[in-house]
């Protein structure tokens, strides 16, 4: 048996700054530029956790928070472990083998894994009431608010909830910071110079920075790149969502 990554889809948007413009809708996505900092700020609503409205729950019942840790735990690990043959194979400068692919494909496969228990788990933790105690009490009384903050330096992502208990109609507005990146590197990059849709001179469209890459949901992985025309200070970011499926061959 072979595990393989498949992308089953790609989705690419352009967001555009022309000059003069610092602030953008695209598909109820609120996109603004600060220019002296180079600060990009994305905002809309989320989603309900509706996904896991009724599998938290089940599987906690069933299993149990403590057993769903240490689950996550151990699919950790072993995403870890089974990262190692690939970076010995690399070191000992022998690419021919399939065991490259075995070894990416189980790690990304336990690292999927790992990321989905600790929604269950997070999920749990987020609905317990505050005031009275209860498990699963809370209910979302409207949609989160997504907030993303993208520098030179640093990726974050902050989601604000909404919540009311159903048994004691305590209330409760949650704001947690969903993921927090630091970009390795933060000096410029210059390649692949595009056409500036801007001022129209080829080669003018830079991209000035490192790209944001993440996995955004269990199934996307997310792409953001910052392009900026060296001549008239048009502005444009790339998101590109790769729909990824881990199969069995
Ligand atoms: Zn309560
Ligand atoms: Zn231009």
């Amino acid at each position: 048996m072979e595990l393989v990554i498949d992308t089953l889809s790609k989705d690419i948007r352009y967001v555009e700054f022309p000059v003069g413009i610092n602030k953008t809708y695209l598909d109820n996505v609120c996109y603004e530029l600060d220019r002296e900092t180079d600060t990009l700020t994305i905002c809309s609503e989320g989603n309900f956790y509706s996904s896991l409205k009724k599998r938290a729950p089940d599987l906690i019942n069933r299993f149990g928070l403590r057993k769903i840790n240490i689950l996550k735990k151990l699919s950790l690990f072993l995403s870890v472990v089974l990262f190692i043959p690939l970076i010995l194979k690399i070191v000992s400068g022998d690419p021919a083998s399939l065991l490259p692919l075995v070894s990416i494909s189980g790690s990304l496969m336990f690292f999927v894994l790992a990321s989905y228990l600790s929604e269950i788990e997070n999920y749990c933790n987020i609905f317990r009431c505050k005031n009275c105690g209860r498990d699963f009490a809370y209910e979302e009384i409207k949609r989160p608010f997504v907030k993303i903050v993208s520098t030179y330096n640093k990726y974050e992502k902050t989601i604000t909830s909404y919540l009311k208990c159903r048994y004691c109609n305590d209330e409760y507005i949650r704001t947690e910071i969903a993921r927090q990146n630091s970009k390795s590197r933060s000096k410029k990059t210059d390649k692949n110079r595009k056409t500036c849709k801007g001022c129209g001179k080829d080669y003018s469209l830079v991209e000035y920075r490192y790209p944001d890459a993440h996995l955004e949901y269990h199934n996307i992985f997310r792409t953001i790149r910052h392009y900026k025309c060296v001549h008239c200070g048009y502005v444009e970011v790339r998101i590109k969502d790769d729909h990824i499926a881990i199969n069995r061959v």
